[in-house]
């Protein structure tokens, strides 16, 4: 496979600002990555600088081999989505799907052809002669995509672009996104604050924090195994319960301590005995069980149910969360035993927030 997006000890700094920190990443062609992370991470500033609308200050930018860091935007043959569409408001989706063409000297009758081929990839055959205030969100999302693909370049550069969607709809351009990725055999990036939306489109998930990736790899690797709390508590949705913890008895066991209540349980872990953690846990791996069952005893604050989950949150401090699938028994106010996997458990460094193996 080669390598179609490279990037080695990138830094960007805006003024006295440190945007980008050593970003070093490395995508192989046909590959889907998502830039994650909260807001003021850098994901936009990293894409534009992909795009060559922002200049990095220091390190390597390569797309296809070749070294980006002096080439301006429209030579780096990358095309951008972005979420406000960005069509012409005066033209036809015909003519906003021909006009990058026509100005680049492609002739009427060539540029009409290759509009009318990417049209019929993204289902806009039939809406060709109306203007964007003539067409929903979704499809105007569709004009926006046609318009990168028409140009036919070497990556796709997608910059939230599902944010003025309905929930709905961002479900559905969701999976069309990704399927058109893979008809095109594309390599894109796309940038979110949705993990969500990260998780279920990229094959390789990029999570960055204050100007640093703090992690990447395929989803479900982030998602088993976080490198760090931060990592840990951002991928994964109802997030990840922390609870402070100390290991005893030579690290045969750990204990959760929840200031009313302790849990004790078994750990293989080789830890020192004595020192604090944060353990994590899944919300979907904790169970349920009759109180006196488990390995320990919580009472019920809210029950939550969406017909096919059921969310629980524990009266204890800190709080638990629980995932049970279907509609569950437990009832607000009530007792119940909850059992935990000690496999499951995530433990991080309380001063440093890694993981520890
Ligand atoms: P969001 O999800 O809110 O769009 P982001 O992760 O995309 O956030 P960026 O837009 O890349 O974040 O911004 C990263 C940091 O750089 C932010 O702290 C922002 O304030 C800063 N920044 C962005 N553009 C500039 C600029 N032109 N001048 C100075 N600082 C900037």
């Amino acid at each position: 496979m080669t390598l179609q997006i490279e990037l080695n000890g990138v830094n960007k700094f805006y003024g006295a600002f440190h945007a980008l920190k050593n970003i070093n990443l490395a995508i192989e062609e046909g590959t889907f990555v998502a830039l994650v992370g909260p807001s003021g991470c850098g994901k936009s500033t990293l894409l534009r600088s992909l795009a060559g609308l922002e200049k990095i200050s220091t390190g390597e930018m390569k797309i296809a081999g070749a070294l980006m860091n002096d080439v301006p935007p429209r030579k780096r043959d990358v095309a951008m989505v972005f979420q406000s569409y960005a069509l012409y408001p005066h033209m036809t989706v015909e003519e906003n799907l021909t006009y990058s063409l026509r100005i680049r000297g492609v002739k009427k009758a060539e540029a009409r052809k290759a509009a009318e081929e990417v049209a019929a990839t993204t289902g806009l055959s039939h809406l060709m002669k109306r203007y964007p205030r003539e067409l929903s969100g979704g499809q105007r999302q569709r004009v926006a995509m046609s318009r990168a693909i028409i140009r036919h370049p070497k990556a796709f550069l997608f910059d939230e672009p599902l944010s003025n969607l309905d929930a709905a709809l961002r479900v559905h351009m969701r999976k069309e996104i990704r399927a058109l990725h893979d008809r095109l055999k594309a390599t894109s990036v796309y940038v979110t604050h949705d993990q969500i939306e990260a998780m279920t489109m990229a094959d390789h998930v990029v999570v960055m924090r204050d100007g640093i990736i703090e992690q990447q790899g395929r989803p479900l690797d982030l998602y088993d195994r976080p490198a760090n709390k931060f990592v840990a508590g951002f991928i994964g949705s109802p997030a990840m319960n922390f609870i402070p913890a100390t290991v005893v008895e030579d690290g045969a066991h750990i204990v959760l301590d929840f200031g009313k209540t302790q849990a004790k349980l078994a750990l293989g872990s080789r830890l020192a005995s004595g020192s604090s953690v944060t353990a994590g846990i899944r919300p979907e791996h904790i169970k349920v069980v009759t109180e006196g069952q488990g390995a320990f005893d919580v009472p019920v604050g809210i029950v939550e149910s969406t017909g096919s989950a059921t969310f629980i949150t524990s009266a204890t401090e800190p709080e638990l969360t629980i995932v049970e699938t279907g509609r569950g028994a437990a009832r607000s106010g009530e007792i119940i035993g909850l059992a935990i996997d000690p496999a499951q458990l995530h433990l991080f460094d309380i001063a440093t927030g890694k993981r520890i193996e």
